[in-house]
């Protein structure tokens, strides 16, 4: 089984690249991609802790906004590493996460609600990307609520005026940089209704001529109906269709490798990046 979207606590992930790695192996998975949020600081210990059994692909989650402001997660997979462009571009989004975070603390804060960033930044593991979800986790903390779903669906969900956006790339740069870098992109969640608006299917065309190479159609998010418009998209343009779980430890109920992908759609993606990076053992 194939789960190409899962995040560790180099984000607002709970587990550890290692644990996450050995779960997916007893949860039967033959391939694996980590794509924290705007990082590549997992690989690493991802790499030192591979077993043989388990395929590994490297990649990011790449926060992206539309010229008209609606938030987009773009999978980046298989790209290099070394490569300055999308490194760059990496880390000025991670940079601004933080002064993003101090806006909406302080919003919390005008609000009433006693948190500090102080308390947002100890519920973050080290050289981690700073989201909403470890703010999530401050209040839970605190006693404000139970579960980061609660302070999301009360008080931090994207429609909510405590919502601060951050520097990000368009889809359509992010998706140029990942080519650049050698590897291939592929749109997340793009119709989860749960993350207030979403791209219009008039929007694919663009990313095409930008050079998207997948659409993640099966993810929890979607609704049948979804999944039937997307897969559609993808037959149109020739596109990787492909499913995956979007893991992230406790912090979510997603459950590894819940929804995966087909085989040859993953060596469909595989063929289109620039050179072989899967990691096997
Ligand atoms: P941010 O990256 O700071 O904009 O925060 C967005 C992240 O919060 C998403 O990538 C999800 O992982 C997480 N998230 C969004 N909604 C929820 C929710 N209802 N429960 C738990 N985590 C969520
Ligand atoms: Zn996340
Ligand atoms: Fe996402
Ligand atoms: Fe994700």
């Amino acid at each position: 089984m194939i789960d190409l979207h899962t995040h560790s606590n180099f984000s607002d992930g709970t587990d550890t690249p290692t644990l996450l790695l050995n779960k997916a192996m007893a949860n039967g998975l033959t391939t694996i991609a980590l794509t924290d949020h705007d990082t590549v600081a997992g690989w690493q210990e991802a790499m030192d802790h591979l077993r043989p059994g388990l395929a590994l692909v490297l990649g990011s989650e790449i926060s992206c906004q539309t010229s008209d402001g609606i938030s987009v997660h773009m999978l980046g997979l298989l790209f290099d590493q070394e490569n300055e462009a999308l490194m760059n571009a990496m880390e000025q989004t991670r940079e601004n996460r933080i002064g993003r975070m101090h806006k909406i603390v302080a919003r919390l804060n005008k609000a009433g609600y006693e948190i500090t960033i102080g308390e947002v930044e100890a519920q973050l593991s080290d050289g981690a990307t700073l989201g909403r979800p470890h703010l999530a986790d401050a209040m839970i903390a605190k006693g404000y609520m139970k579960s980061r779903e609660e302070v999301f669906a009360q008080l931090l969900h994207n429609d909510s005026p405590f919502y601060v956006s951050h520097y990000s790339p368009t889809p359509e740069v992010a998706i140029a940089l990942i080519k650049q870098a050698g590897g291939v992109a592929v749109i997340a969640h793009a119709m989860s209704s749960l993350r207030g608006r979403t791209v219009s299917p008039e929007s694919f065309q663009s990313y095409v001529d930008a050079g998207l190479d997948g659409i993640e159609v099966y993810h929890r998010d979607h609704t049948l109906e979804n999944r039937e418009l997307l897969s559609a998209i993808a037959d149109q343009f020739d596109l990787a269709k492909t499913g995956s779980s979007d893991y992230h430890g406790n912090g979510k109920l997603n459950q590894l490798a819940e929804f995966h992908t087909d085989p040859a759609e993953f060596e469909k993606l595989e063929s289109r990046a620039n050179a072989r990076r899967v990691i096997r053992r």
